[in-house]
Parts: C-alpha cells; sequence; structure tokens
C-alpha cells in the first residue's frame, strides 16, 4: 500500500536530528511515497534545547536542491513546526510571511515551565492536572490560529505514558472538544502522528476516539506525520494511520502547496 504523504519529520536543520535532508528523500523514495514534507523546529522557548537554532536560508537553499535532484520522484514540501505559536505569535507570524512555507504546524511542547518531555513534571504532578492543563493551552493555542496544522494533539503521553500508563481521552472530552471546535473553525488539520506507536505508549496522538469526536463535529482536516528523526522511520505506521482514521469517519487527507489545503479522498 502507498503512504500518500508524510508531513512531518526532521533534518539536521532541527537540533534533536543529525540525519540530512537527502537521506530523508531517499528513504521515502525507496518506499514508493510520493510526497513529504520537512518541518523542522523553530523553537523559542527559554529553556528549550533547539531554541534559536532554525536558519531558514540555508534550509530552503538545501531543500531546494533536493527538490532538483529527486525531481519527478518525489514532492518535497517546505513545512515548520512552530513551537507555542500563541505565545510567540508575532515571530511566528513574521516567519511565515517571510519566507514560501507550504504549511506550518502548530506545536505545544510547554505548559507554562514544564516541558512535555520531562518525566519529571508527571511525577510532581497528578495526572488529572497535568493533562487537564496541557488541553487548556492547547485551547487556547488553537483559538489564536495562524497555523495550518495541529502537530501531535495528546503528545504528553509519550512521556507521562511511563509514569501512569495509558490515559483516556473521555475523561477529558470536555476539555478536547473546545479544542476541536476551534481546528474546524480556523480550518487546522490535525496531524495524525505516528511516532508514540514506536514507542512503549503505542499511541498514535490523536487517537481513535479524538478522531472520532472530530468526524462527528464536521471536522475532515487530517495530515499524515511519522515525525521521523531517522531515515527508516519515514512513513513508519502511516499506513496505521490512515486504517484509524478511515474507522473514525474521516475521508480525505489534506495536502498543501504554498498555504492552500486541498482535500483528496483516501
Ligand atoms: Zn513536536
Ligand atoms: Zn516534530
Amino acid at each position: 500500500m502507498i503512504i500518500p504523504q508524510d508531513y512531518h519529520m526532521h533534518s539536521n536543520f532541527s537540533c534533536d536530528c543529525k540525519v540530512p535532508m537527502a537521506d530523508m528523500c531517499r528513504s521515502a523514495i525507496s518506499k514508493q511515497m510520493p510526497e513529504i514534507g520537512f518541518s523542522e523546529h523553530y523553537d523559542l522557548m527559554p529553556g528549550e534545547m533547539c531554541i534559536d537554532w532554525f536558519k531558514p536560508e540555508p534550509w530552503f537553499a538545501e531543500l531546494e536542491r533536493c527538490r532538483q535532484e529527486f525531481a519527478g520522484r518525489l514532492t518535497i514540501r517546505a513545512g515548520i513546526e512552530i513551537g507555542e505559536p500563541h505565545i510567540y505569535q508575532a515571530e511566528a507570524q513574521a516567519m511565515l510571511a517571510r519566507y514560501p512555507f507550504d504549511y506550518a504546524l502548530g506545536s505545544l511542547h510547554w505548559v507554562g515551565k514544564h516541558s512535555v518531555f520531562d518525566i519529571n513534571y508527571f511525577k510532581s504532578y497528578p495526572a488529572d492536572e497535568a493533562f487537564g492543563d496541557f488541553f487548556v493551552e492547547l485551547e487556547k493555542m488553537t483559538r489564536l490560529g495562524g497555523f495550518d496544522i495541529l502537530s501531535h494533539f495528546d503528545v504528553f503521553i509519550r512521556t507521562a505514558h511511563a509514569v501512569y500508563g495509558d490515559y483516556d481521552p473521555g475523561h477529558y472530552e470536555e476539555l478536547i472538544r473546545p479544542v476541536l471546535r476551534n481546528c474546524i473553525d480556523n480550518g487546522i488539520a490535525l496531524d495524525l502522528n505516528t511516532k508514540g506507536l514506536l514507542i512503549k505508549a503505542n499511541r498514535m496522538t490523536p487517537g481513535l476516539e479524538i478522531l472520532r469526536w472530530y468526524a462527528e463535529m464536521g471536522g475532515e482536516r487530517i495530515t499524515l506525520g511519522a515525525d521521523a528523526h531517522k531515515p527508516e522511520h519515514v512513513g513508519a505506521h502511516l499506513d496505521k494511520a490512515m486504517a484509524i482514521a478511515r474507522q473514525a469517519g474521516l475521508k480525505y487527507l489534506t495536502h498543501f502547496q504554498q498555504r492552500q489545503a486541498t482535500l483528496v479522498p483516501f
């Protein structure tokens, strides 16, 4: 089965990835994938390890070089993963206005001064409080909008799983539905992020429960993202993501070019 897209991946232009862009492209081609998009971290939160790491000029130059090298074999989109776009709104919008991105992912990696990748955060707070606060912050972020795709909806479970085990989104339904409402109203697609399926958490973010609510509320826009930081993970488990999306009642994949969405049935 052909995986039609992978819109969430990193290269050595992100500080947590050592892989040249071309190696990620070759991996996609070897898996017969027609379209990928790079989404490097653009982080401004103090304490963030990738802070101010992303350099758009050399990145676009390398992207263009890859587009030429792999022309006719692979479509390469220019994405960006913006951390906390609601807090760094001016910087985020300036970045998007200045360069020809195809799409922007908005990511919530921090709740106040706590990183959701810090296991001590989850050891120090009850799950109800930490997860609840996350969704409250996510509601603010999606209400403001200004990006095209919401990254890894409930990403905290990747780290929190080691402390609390799996979680039940149903317990947070009243906090999650307003986030979905904002996404629908602002035309924000959901990133079906499969990185959590490669680890113990064994959960796609978002999973079936949240996607069912989204479809039921009239949501249609989803994109696929393996969040690969290694070539072998490009496209990983995206077949499973499509199966879960179908099960949830979703019918289209959203493709982006120059920040215009096209919905394609799958
Ligand atoms: Zn992320
Ligand atoms: Zn990422």
